[in-house]
């Protein structure tokens, strides 16, 4: 039942419903039990049969072949514990599978002889019931082939006083198998408990079986057919009936699921080393080991001991970690470059590192262990004000950082940057418990700012000085220039006024030399032929003398009318009579008139080259016919041959261009840059410049006019090959 259980009933709620019935076929005759239990199933079962009949033993088996058809037609059978079963036991009968259960004589024997190896006598014990026969029938003839070497005992036949009789006188090293011993000729029963226990009471020698159920009656054990077993098997086969597998497709076991199973007991009293029995042996009766009594405390106690070795690593570890996190932080904690004072317990130097006994002038951190930080201020004063400015903020939690002097022991004051901060976590924090001071020596820093303020205020002191000679020079310059502008007004209306004295008397003198010069012609030249030398010579002296003067008064009435011009033009005194002009026109109209100036020379070409279309300027034409006079007079004065061109051109929308171009004497590179100043004239040991008398101020003017109307003037030249002077002009179009 335990092993058709074990399969059936796992727990679950799907497992089939079990009926169990005992027929107790070994205490009753079959033929009065089997009608009872007819009716007794009838009865049960008619209104609910079984969907698969489990039936264990031969009776069982025996009982549904006579009677299933009757009693459950058509519900498959499946037996266990069959004794020697063959086919044809079902006499053609369907609906039948199971497991065979034949017991295994010839592995028993085998491994009593192996665990007996002294064994001499082999003692089978078997009664008259059928079994007892089949099985003793059977066990002479498997024996034959061990008859050379053991004697066999057969004890059968017997009562159970004889049967002990003969058990005593057993001879020495004697080994029993019980065959079957369940009633001896007196119609004494016996269960399989009291049969082995009988054969135990009266014999010394090891019994061997063939049943599971032998065992724990004495006897050693053997190769048992195991009920268990058995059941499992028959279960298996019941369930897959069950989950719909048609009988027929689920075969008979032929091979009985046997197996060694030995009592620890017997094999102790036989003397038999459980080292010996073969692998996968059942033991039973096996003394509890402290293992097998504790093994669920020994797994807990195990499994705890391994979670605290584990935690006692873990923390190993951790402790090592921290070790040498301590020993690094103590590392930095020494060779930091930044002094670091630990206080306690009311400003008590609990520790110190290096670098904070050199900042003090210690020669280690333990001098400095225990002193109270007086002994580092200058004095009591300082001590306490110390206190008071920076108690507040260290009970606050907040850092204080600081600049301040401390005394280093030989007394001597040193700069620090301080920094420090309560160590305490809980608000408000507990001074007592620490403080931490990280201080920086800023001595040196504090020495070169002294040092750049003292520099500062000398650069300061030198800058105000020289501020103040500049402010004099300047006042100085400030007043020679009014002074020279005073001058330069006094010179301009002196020569103005002087200029406009000097026109008249001038007019009057070029008049009158004109006057003389005719005179002199009409009524002495005529005559000088008849003249004598000397008086000859004196009167072409008087006629040349006659002509310097004309062109002296002329040149002085050319300078004063210049510097009239200019002077009109500075102060703005000029007439602009302004209007718009096509420069292309004008100067087409003047260019015969400009001409004028070189018709003596027949080796110089005027060359005109103005498109008609160019855009109209806004300009006085007075003005701008002056400007061109000048140029195509001084080009005149310069060029002895070749060719003087006007060349006039728009440059841009914006721009009008006019140039003079010459193949003169040109101009030294150095003179270009003055060439325009006032009065400046080119002095050189040129034959022809110096033939020329100019007055310095025409190209003066002509920038003056130029600059006037916002242009722009420039000239270029090289020496020998001549000059080009040039001016723009803005078109009418961009000045609107
Ligand atoms: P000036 O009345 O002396 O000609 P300008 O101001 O007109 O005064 O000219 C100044 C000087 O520039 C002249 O004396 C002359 O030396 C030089 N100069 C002017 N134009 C030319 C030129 N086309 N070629 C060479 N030299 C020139």
């Amino acid at each position: 039942m335990k092993g058709i259980e074990s399969i059936l009933n796992t727990g679950g709620k799907d497992n089939p419903i079990v009926h169990v019935e005992y027929m107790d076929t070994k205490n009753f005759n079959k033929s009065e039990l089997f009608p009872i239990l007819t009716e007794l199933y009838r009865n049960k079962y008619s209104n609910r049969q079984p969907k698969v009949i489990i039936t264990s033993d031969d009776y069982a088996l025996d009982f549904m072949l006579e009677h299933r058809d009757a009693l459950f037609p058509g519900v498959p059978v499946v037996f266990c514990g069959a004794n020697n079963f063959k086919d044809a036991r079902l006499n053609g009968q369907t609906g039948y599978t199971g497991v065979v259960e034949a017991i295994d004589m010839f592995h028993t024997v085998r491994i009593a002889l192996m665990l007996h190896p002294d064994a001499k006598h082999l003692v089978a014990v078997a009664d008259t019931t059928r079994s007892g026969l089949i099985n003793r029938q059977a066990f002479l003839s498997m024996i034959e082939e061990f008859k050379g070497q053991y004697s066999i005992i057969d004890l059968h036949d017997w009562t159970a006083e004889e049967l002990a009789q003969e058990l005593k006188i057993l001879p020495k090293d004697s080994v029993i198998f019980n065959l079957s011993f369940f009633r001896d000729n007196l119609d004494t029963l016996f269960t399989a408990v009291q049969g082995n226990q009988f054969i135990k009471e009266h014999s010394p020698y090891p019994v061997y079986s063939f049943w599971d159920f032998s065992l724990g009656t004495g006897v050693v054990g053997g190769m048992l057919v195991s009920g268990v077993l058995q059941g499992q098997e028959a279960g298996e086969m019941a369930l897959k009936i069950l989950k719909g597998t048609p009988v027929k497709d689920v075969p008979i076991v032929r091979e009985s699921p046997n197996m060694y199973m030995f009592d620890h007991l017997a094999l102790v009293e036989a003397g038999i080393d459980t080292a010996r029995l073969p692998e996968n042996s059942l033991v039973i009766n096996k003394p509890q080991s402290f293992y097998d009594n504790y093994k669920r405390e020994i797994y807990f106690l195990a499994g705890t001991l391994g979670c605290l070795i584990i935690l006692i690593i873990i923390m190993a570890a951790n402790i090592l970690q921290r070790r040498k996190a301590q020993a690094e932080l103590m590392s930095i904690f020494h060779n930091t470059q930044a002094g670091i004072l630990h206080l306690k317990g009311g400003r008590i130097v609990y520790r110190a590192n290096q670098r904070m006994a050199d900042i003090l002038g210690y020669d280690t951190p333990s001098e400095l262990h225990g002193k109270n930080v007086k002994d580092f201020h200058i004095d009591v004063t300082h001590y306490t004000q110390f206190g008071k400015d920076f108690y507040d903020t260290l009970v606050s939690s907040q850092s204080v950082t600081t600049e301040y002097q401390l005394k280093r022991k030989d007394g001597t004051p040193v700069w620090v940057a301080l920094s420090g901060k309560a160590m305490d976590q809980v608000h408000p924090p507990n001074l007592n418990s620490g403080v931490v001071w990280i201080i920086q020596d800023i001595s040196e820093r504090k020495q070169a700012e002294e040092d750049l303020e003292a520099l500062n205020r000398e650069l300061e002191s030198k800058v105000q000085i020289r501020t103040l000679e500049l402010k004099e020079q300047a006042d100085e310059l400030e007043a020679v220039n009014r002074r020279l502008l005073k001058f330069d007004e006094l010179k301009s209306a002196f020569l103005n006024t002087v200029s406009h004295d000097l026109r008249t008397p001038l007019t009057s003198i070029r008049g009158f030399v004109r006057l003389i010069q005719r005179d002199f012609d009409k009524t002495f030249s005529c005559n000088l032929g008849g003249c004598d030398r000397k008086t000859k010579k004196i009167g072409n002296r008087i006629t040349a003398n006659l002509n310097i003067l004309v062109e002296e008064s002329n040149r002085l009435t050319r300078l004063i009318n210049d510097f009239l011009d200019l002077s009109k033009i500075e102060s703005g005194g000029m007439q602009w009579r302004d209007q718009s002009l096509n420069l292309g026109t004008t100067i087409s109209k003047i260019a015969h008139l400009l001409a004028i100036h070189f018709q003596a020379n027949k080796d110089i070409q005027l060359r005109v080259d103005v498109p008609e279309t160019l855009p109209t300027i806004h300009a006085d034409p007075d003005r701008i016919i002056q400007i061109l006079d000048n140029l195509v007079g001084n080009a005149s004065k310069f060029t002895e041959k070749g060719y003087i061109s006007i060349r006039a051109f728009a440059s841009s929308p914006k721009k009008v261009v006019v140039e003079v171009k010459d193949t003169g004497i040109g101009i030294p590179e150095e003179e270009l840059p003055h060439i325009f100043d006032k009065f400046h004239q080119v002095e050189t040991d040129d034959t022809l410049r110096d033939t020329i008398k100019g007055t310095g101020l025409g190209l003066a003017i002509c920038k003056e006019i130029v600059d006037h109307y916002k242009g722009e003037m420039w000239v270029t030249s090289e020496a020998n090959k001549g000059s080009t002077f040039a001016f723009s002009l803005p078109t009418e179009a961009a000045d609107q």
